[in-house]
């Protein structure tokens, strides 16, 4: 199958109203905030960021609808097979 643009592996998705441990390393990291978050999937793990934007989540009793910023960020193909890619002589053309 023919590989077009950046292919991404894997998708994790950050929100300001909520705070996950990295996926890839269950680092801590990653709590400390949004800018963290996404630093440390950008630097860590070479991850690309893929789109930024707000959600909104249905506010309970009668509250107001809850508006976050996420980030959608992918891992691209080639790192998580390079330490393949590296042990070939040849380079696909
Ligand atoms: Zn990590």
């Amino acid at each position: 199958m023919a590989r077009i643009g950046i292919d991404i592996d894997n998708i994790v998705h950050i929100s300001t109203t909520r705070s996950t441990a990295c996926v890839e390393c269950k680092s801590a990291d990653t709590t400390q905030g949004f800018e963290g978050a996404v630093n440390h999937y950008l630097t860590a793990h070479n991850y690309r960021l893929l789109h930024v934007g707000t959600e909104s989540e249905d506010g309970t009793d009668g509250k107001p609808p809850r508006l976050s910023t996420v980030a959608v960020l992918g891992k691209p193909w080639v790192y998580k097979h390079r330490s393949q890619r590296d042990n070939s002589a040849q380079t696909p053309t």
